[in-house]
């Protein structure tokens, strides 16, 4: 990476119901980048957003079935959402709502801009729509039932409409030479589907939908009988958030975070409405896979669902951000269970970390002895290279096979039992060097157990009055 600056994005849910800890996994996954980048970079050169998706028919019609304005249903879900995020300490910069005011004009600027290049006309759309998505669909994207592989409870709708269509299928040839460039999606996986998608055609991609129809939208400049069609205005929440805030430039190292479902409207649509708007493009497109819950997709319509904030509520929120960034599907779909959270948690952080913090701590209490605290190391090669390639997992596991070195060598040595004081101070001094540094790695992953640890073992006489990661 050699840009200065880094910009951090995480897919902004859609409102239509509070988000799960599918969606969250996606949150924390980028907090930790975000956290590793202010690390490398300084603070003042990351920014990190994320937000909520709240146009579209999907929003419109569950008000209605509420009784409520739209409005008031988007509001409600959106500061949830928010409360969701926050109780996994996430640290953002922005969580930005499509229905800010900014946005509105922003959106509105970025379809003129598309406009005006002459890439976008008046046509009339006949085929299917799927709510759940909001998207058009092509019977070959449906099950032998007709109906959507991601809502399978959903009718697909049959739609014929005016619509102004997006050139898309002009901005092939310029997507297929992006994404045959390694690392602009990643993983290795993704890559290849994308250009697969790109092989089977590109279409043309209606982008406002009539306001008759869909009332719920941002007013397409153009045509005040359209509004323009909600993924068009949501992908755009990237640069209004960031572009006036210096992040949307050549100096910054653009990181789109989503899953599996997202990715071929950031690898496919964004690059090319950008392109088309003469703006910049991001760097990379990171797709990871999704979470099943107990052997099973997770469902509300199946009850098969976990908010973030009761895990948080049963294990605090580091640990809910550990599991997930070592067990989370940062490659590959995996699945999770609150027994298999506790095991996790009762291994690594109450036996592992805590447990190795709080010995050190009553054994350099009782010794007397004070540490100098000498100057801690960067963070070295194999961990960097790891989160370059997005791999949270692979980095936290390294810093606990740290931990590991550590137990192994308090265990040999046995310092509650050494009677001689200067051997006692020096095998002490290892010990808790070690320590400090492995207190040093665990900011991005678990921030608020890294800053009372560092409080702790910061000082020369080492004095620990809570326990970490009680046994559950
Ligand atoms: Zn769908």
């Amino acid at each position: 990476m050699d840009k200065k600056k880094v910009l951090i994005t995480t897919a902004i849910d859609y409102t239509n119901d509070v988000i799960h800890i599918g969606h969250a996994y996606q949150k924390i996954l980028a907090d930790c980048l975000a956290r590793y980048y202010r690390g490398l970079l300084g603070k003042e050169n990351v920014y990190f957003l994320t937000g909520t998706d709240e146009y579209g028919s999907t929003n419109q019609k569950a008000a209605e079935k509420r009784g409520i304005t739209p409005e008031e249903h988007v509001d409600e879900i959106s500061s949830k959402d928010k409360a969701e995020l926050d109780s996994l300490n996430l640290d953002y910069n922005r969580f930005i709502r499509t229905t800010d005011s900014d946005h509105h004009e922003t959106a509105q600027k970025f379809f003129q801009n598309v406009f005006d290049k002459g890439d976008i006309y008046k046509g009339s759309y006949t085929g299917l729509y799927c709510e759940g998505c909001e998207a058009y669909k092509t019977m070959s994207e449906l099950d032998s039932d007709g109906r959507c592989l991601l809502h399978p409870t959903r009718d697909i709708q049959k739609v014929e409409e005016e619509n102004y269509f997006f050139k898309w299928s002009e901005y092939a040839d310029f997507l297929k030479q992006l994404i045959e460039a390694k690392g602009f999606v990643l993983p290795e996986g993704k890559r290849r589907e994308m250009l697969g998608f790109i092989e089977q055609g590109i279409n043309d991609l209606p982008v406002t939908r009539p306001e008759y129809k869909v009332s719920w939208g941002i007013q397409a400049p153009n045509d005040p009988e359209h509004v323009i069609y909600v993924w068009f205005d949501a992908l755009i929440n990237y640069f209004t958030a960031a572009e006036p805030e210096g992040f949307w430039n050549d100096d910054t190292h653009i990181i789109h975070v989503l899953g599996k479902d997202n990715a071929r409207w950031h690898a496919l649509l964004w690059p090319a409405m950008l392109k088309s708007a003469g703006k910049t493009l991001p760097s990379t497109i990171y797709v990871h896979g999704f979470v099943n819950l107990n052997g099973e997709k997770i469902s509300k319509s199946k009850g098969n669902i976990i908010r973030p904030s009761e895990l948080v509520s049963q294990f605090g929120a580091d640990a809910t951000r550990y599991y997930f960034i070592k067990h989370g599907p940062v490659i590959e779909d995996v699945d999770v269970s609150v027994d298999h959270i506790k095991q996790v948690y009762n291994a690594d952080l109450a036996n592992g970390l805590g447990n190795t913090a709080s010995r050190l701590a009553r054994l350099a209490e009782t010794s007397g002895f004070e540490f100098p605290l000498s100057e801690l190391k960067k963070w070295d090669e194999t961990f960097t290279e790891h989160f370059n390639n997005f791999r949270v997992d692979l980095a936290v596991q390294y810093v606990w096979s740290k931990l590991g070195v550590l137990d192994k060598h308090i265990n040999d040595n046995k310092p509650w039992a050494i009677k001689d004081a200067p051997h006692l101070q020096k095998i002490l001094a290892w010990e808790i060097d070690e320590l400090r540094e492995i207190i040093n790695y665990l900011e991005p992953f678990i921030p608020e157990t890294a800053s009372k640890l560092s409080a702790v073992f910061g000082e020369e006489k080492i004095s620990l009055k809570e326990q970490l990661f009680p046994r559950l």
